[in-house]
């Protein structure tokens, strides 16, 4: 391919909006462009990369017995008021009439399309057990959209669908799932943990495990154990008895520093956890509010859970406080409220006084249109430093071996489910079994976010100048970049390569463009191909150099001869 006919527009300055080193890179690569909030544009280069994940992907399923298919998009209401998930799905769930005014539903997942497919065509044990899958588009009205692909509105997603006789039959494609599941992060060069993890709104009656991408930019908290090999999502993780959590208060006039050890009795899981640990904070925040003289300027809840808000409402008071989700806010806010966990109530608060923003906090809440009362500008805050108060996200675990954990961030990146007869009890799928009775087929359900995989992949291969994408996914394998074109025995080398290349099946990209040699070099850092061959002055005599990401990791590149034959 000739770079001057293909659609890259690099950029030297990434957009103001990008949020995550692999977002911005894959903007200033000119692989995305971003149409509204979470929904992007795959250009040329992008669309390969999205291509050869979805190979891998499709490779994998393949591998793993499973048979694709394409359900719709467009789904009635009706089948999502059989599974009562119409309104239990809330504002997530893009909604849309026709011109009947007949109700329909963006899939973001789609357990009900494939029980109604089972439940008209399968009606015998025979058919079973087998798994659907298929690669396509999601709709989320994602409360908060971020990080570019990974947390989009519009997202591309592999979805199966397991149906089986019994529960030793979805073990044996569980597991099946599982290993596919780690041939593809693999493949895609991933850095990954699988975690136990908590069924959401996909509900299910069976165990159910994540597929962690390792990043600071991940949403989700993963705890392990490096002892024992426990690992976990936050939201699922079970703590033993004794744990104790660390309450640390900084310096702050009216408030001597102070560090305590609090025992937390019959604290087993997060929920206990939690709830111990929101009994706390009411009453630290309680004392803030007393020390501001009853009058809490802002505080800011982050965190995706619409009940965090709910419950700091009810247990606060609304009229104290101003609740908004706003990053540029939060950051200028005096108090900062944050929650980890399913429904808030937190494992980890960090609470900050800054007073020196305080009016820009107020006139920015009132920008916004935000909730003040109670509000009064200019307050002598009674704390003179930043206050830094933490419940330190430790425990020590259970149950299992007893040594510390170990707190990690996480992105998402695949999800398996054991869902049981929930689908099929619920919409009334049946079949008969050896002994002629009817039963409701055992299901099972598996996704892989292949557009947020894209995103994980650029965000854990993300240097200062580019991502290095691995090979098995990168756009194409050779970045042929003569240092100038026009040059007669530079362009014939190339050509020559170029042939040799193809001949071999691999995948080139020759940087044909009149550009100045410090562009060509630049723009081929960001697109980051695993192998550059730059033809200069040596080309009279063969002479190429040769660059790879694992010399580039050591700052290298290699001159090589080529031998008469590669010449
Ligand atoms: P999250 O916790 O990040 O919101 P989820 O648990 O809601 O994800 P699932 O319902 O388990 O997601 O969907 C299966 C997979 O689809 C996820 O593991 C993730 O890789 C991907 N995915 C989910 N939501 C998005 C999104 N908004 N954008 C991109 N990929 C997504
Ligand atoms: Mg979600
Ligand atoms: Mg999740
Ligand atoms: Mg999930």
């Amino acid at each position: 391919m000739r770079q001057s006919q293909l659609l890259v527009p690099t950029l030297r300055e990434a957009p103001a909006e990008a949020d995550a080193a692999g977002h911005r890179l894959l903007l200033r690569s000119g692989m995305i462009r971003q149409l509204a909030a979470g929904i992007y544009s795959y250009l040329p280069l992008g669309r390969r990369v999205l291509l050869n994940v979805e190979r891998i992907v499709r490779e994998e399923m393949d591998r793993a017995g499973c048979q694709e298919v394409l359900l719709p998009v467009m789904q009635p209401a009706e089948l999502w008021e059989e599974s009562g998930r119409y309104t239990q799905y809330g504002p997530e769930l893009m909604r849309l009439k026709d011109r009947h005014t007949r109700e329909f539903a963006l899939g973001p997942t789609h357990e009900e399309v494939v029980t109604a497919l089972a439940r008209d065509e399968v009606n015998s044990y025979r058919k079973l057990p087998f798994t659907l899958y298929q690669i396509g588009t999601k709709f989320r009205d994602e409360r908060r959209p971020r990080f570019g692909l990974l947390r989009g509105r519009e997202f591309i997603m592999k979805d199966a669908y397991s149906f089986a006789a019994d529960w030793d039959e979805l073990d044996r494609t569980y597991q099946a799932m599982n290993t596919a599941y780690c041939r593809i992060l693999e493949r895609c060069g991933l850095n990954y943990l699988r975690v136990e993890a908590d069924a959401g709104t996909i509900g299910g009656q069976g165990e159910t495990h994540e597929f962690m991408a390792l990043a600071d930019v991940g949403e989700d908290t993963i705890v392990t154990c490096n002892h024992c090999g426990y690992a976990a999502n936050l939201e699922k993780a079970a703590f033993q008895s004794s744990s104790s959590v660390e309450y640390i208060q900084a310096e702050g006039a009216g408030m001597g520093a102070e560090v305590s050890r609090i025992a937390t009795p019959d604290v087993r899981t997060i929920a206990e956890l939690s709830s111990f640990l929101n009994k706390k904070a009411e009453q630290m925040i309680k004392t803030l509010l007393y020390l501001a003289d009853g009058q809490l300027v802002a505080a800011l809840v982050r965190g995706d859970h619409e009940l965090n808000e709910i419950a700091l409402k009810q247990v606060l008071g609304a009229e104290e406080l101003v609740l908004a989700d706003d990053e540029a806010l939060a950051s200028q806010a005096q108090l900062t409220v944050g929650y980890l966990g399913p429904v808030g109530l937190g494992v980890r608060m960090i609470v900050d006084v800054d007073v020196a923003a305080m009016p820009q906090a107020i006139t920015g809440a009132n920008e916004a249109g935000m909730h003040l009362s109670g509000v009064r500008p200019g307050i002598d805050f009674a704390l003179d430093q930043v206050e830094r108060i933490r419940f330190a996200e430790a425990g020590d675990h259970c149950a299992l071996c007893g040594e510390p954990l170990v707190f990690t961030k996480g992105i998402e990146v695949g999800h398996i489910f054991k869902l049981g007869t929930k689908y099929s009890d619920a919409m009334g799928a049946s079949f008969l079994d050896r002994n002629g009775r009817q039963c409701a087929p055992v299901m099972g359900c598996y996704g892989i976010g292949v557009s947020r995989l894209v995103a994980a992949i650029a965000e854990q291969h993300a240097t200062e100048t580019g991502i290095r994408w691995p090979a098995s996914v990168a756009p194409y394998d050779v970045h042929l970049i003569p240092v100038s074109w026009k040059d007669e025995q530079q362009q014939k080398l190339v050509l020559e390569l170029e042939q040799q290349l193809l001949d071999r099946g691999l995948r080139v990209l020759v940087d044909d463009r009149d550009e100045r040699p410090g562009v060509k070099f630049k723009d081929a850092e960001l697109i980051g191909l695993p192998v550059h061959i730059v033809v200069g002055r040596g080309a009279g005599e063969a002479q190429v150099e040769l660059g790879s990401h694992k010399l580039a990791a050591s700052g290298e590149t290699s001159r090589i001869q080529l031998t008469a034959q590669e010449a």
